[in-house]
């Protein structure tokens, strides 16, 4: 038998699982059982896989099969709840995973709700958001994203993004019938420049461990082919792209990327973009003081999402060491806010969370590399 070069499970379809245990001369059901512990019950030890013979796990196991959740290197909680998780894997690199309790107040994107606060749903179950990361750094290099400054260091495999999920889950001690959990692939890295990692991941979490794709989105900072791809994918999260500014030069010089793919570009691959029944697009917009906050750039936004399905999602820029802006004042805020609405376009300004762990949006950096925190 030659041996595969991932040797982890996590991140292997049904089909793949099946040719394992096909492999090891077992019967096609032992891949389903095997599926089941691993995303279902988020099992993390071979003692836990009760549902498999002594002799099967250890043929795994002696074939270098190893089941590979990352482990929680650090922890952090905040005073609003919000746990920042710096998650370690197997080659000793980390991403951060962040578990917010209470939702962020604008992650619904499906304009079923209005970003509301609510701690529990209709059916009395507790809301929740996981802010997932899908590379090691990043290299967009944003000039208001302290992920920025780590430039990219890998892409995360598909087992490494969905470990993240089941990490937290299985920490929080969350039973998923009880939660009405989002996911939103917003932490570190560009997850359209990890686009096949990232849908195969967005594939385990539907099937394998069972969390609906209209409570995931994916957050992008506008790398247009994939928009079209994603648009085609039979199984997908809801979209949402980073504007953050309404003009070719603002937009370039706080996102370099807008000289590849410019806003022309981008605004024209949305407009094509298949949206499902009752789906909106996001489009998420970080407010820098003095720079992208003034009422004439919202109505520069409105003239150039109107006609879309859309919403808007405002973030107060997130200060944090090396990042070159001010917060915007309140009333700006505000004042952004109310071009947008009275334009018709729902427009919710994004509550910050974790921001005293360094938790927030466009924070995510490194735990051990962040100066003056102290946990
Ligand atoms: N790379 C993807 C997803 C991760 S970033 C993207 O850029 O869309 C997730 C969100 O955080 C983006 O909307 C980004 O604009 C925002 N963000 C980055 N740095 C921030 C900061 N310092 N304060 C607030 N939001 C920030
Ligand atoms: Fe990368 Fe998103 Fe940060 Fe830009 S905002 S550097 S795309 S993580």
């Amino acid at each position: 038998m030659s041996e595969p070069q991932n040797t982890e499970l996590l991140g292997l379809c049904l089909q793949e699982l099946t040719d394992v245990v096909d492999r090891l001369g077992e019967a096609p059901y032992r891949a389903r059982q095997l599926f089941d512990g691993l995303y279902r019950q988020r099992w993390s030890g071979w003692e836990d896989f009760t549902t498999l013979p002594m002799g099967l796990r250890r043929k795994l196991n002696e074939s270098g099969f190893a089941i590979g959740p990352p482990h929680i290197e650090k922890k952090f909680v905040s005073s609003d709840g919000t746990v920042r998780y710096l998650l370690g894997f197997a080659d000793g690199q980390s991403v951060e995973t962040v578990w917010m309790p209470e939702g962020d107040g604008g992650e619904a994107g499906d304009g079923s709700q209005s970003g509301d606060e609510e701690l529990e749903d209709k059916k009395g179950r507790q809301r929740a958001t996981i802010c997932i990361s899908s590379q090691v750094g990043c290299a967009v290099d944003c000039a208001f994203c302290m992920t920025a400054l780590l430039g990219l260091r890998r892409n995360l495999t598909a087992g490494e993004i969905v470990g993240q999920v089941l990490a937290v889950l299985s920490d929080q001690q969350v039973d998923l019938e009880r939660y009405r959990l989002n996911l939103v692939f917003m932490g570190q890295g560009e997850p359209f420049l990890n686009y096949g990692n990232f849908m195969r991941a967005v594939r385990l979490l539907v099937e394998g461990v069972g969390i609906s794709e209209s409570r995931m989105t994916v957050s992008t900072s506008g790398i247009v082919p994939r928009i079209a791809d994603f648009g085609a994918e039979a199984v997908r999260a809801k979209l949402a792209v980073s504007l953050n500014a309404p003009s070719e030069e603002l937009r370039t010089r706080i996102m370099p990327i807008t000289k590849k793919w410019t806003i022309e570009k981008l605004m024209a691959a949305l407009r094509e973009f298949p949206l499902r029944n009752r789906e909106r697009l996001t489009f998420e917009y970080v407010l820098l003081g003095g720079i992208n906050d003034d009422v004439q750039h919202a109505r520069e936004v409105v003239d150039l999402i109107r006609g879309l399905r859309a919403k808007v999602n405002l973030i107060a820029l997130n200060p944090g060491p090396e990042i070159p802006f001010a917060m915007p004042s309140d009333e700006r805020v505000l004042a952004f806010q109310s071009v947008l609405t009275r334009a018709g376009i729902p427009a919710f300004i994004r509550r910050p969370r974790g921001r005293d762990i360094y938790a927030a949006c466009g924070q995510l950096k490194h735990t051990t590399e962040l100066v003056q925190l102290n946990p």
